[in-house]
């Protein structure tokens, strides 16, 4: 079987200190400091208020699983031969709700509102992606 490129993020522009924590071992995001507002997917300003005093914060790294779905067919041809696998959406504890994969799991057994713990996957010296594995 041929081998296809993962698809991977880019790790720049808004996002990068985002990555830079991941490959840390740290879930960081940004938050407003004028209206106090978690920033997702991360931006230079604030999309509630507009405002451009935004920091970065580490949070817990864990949540719940807010959403889901078993994909058993491969949406990019890296995923032949990887599924089935869960797509999920992961509320953390400030409310900000992250796309990811609910991994080392049986995926038929995952469900809305289970508690779920960070697992970060290191793929090379820069991209780190984050998933999620029930507790
Ligand atoms: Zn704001």
């Amino acid at each position: 079987m041929p081998s296809f490129p993962r698809p991977l993020p880019e790790v720049a522009g808004d996002a990068a200190p985002y990555w830079q924590a991941l490959a840390a071992g740290r879930i960081e995001l940004p938050r407003c400091g004028a209206c106090g507002k978690w920033i997702f997917y991360p931006r230079s300003f604030c999309p509630s208020c507009l405002s451009r005093d935004v920091a970065w914060h580490a949070v817990a790294p864990r949540g719940r699983v807010y959403t889901c779905s078993v994909v058993r067919k491969p949406t990019n041809p890296w995923f032949f031969g990887r599924t089935p696998y869960v797509y999920a959406i992961v509320e953390l504890e400030n409310g900000v709700r992250l796309p990811t994969q609910i991994v080392a799991c049986d995926p038929e057994k995952v469900e809305i509102g289970d508690v779920v713990d960070a697992v970060f996957e290191r793929v090379d010296d820069t991209v780190t992606l984050l998933h999620f594995k029930p507790r």
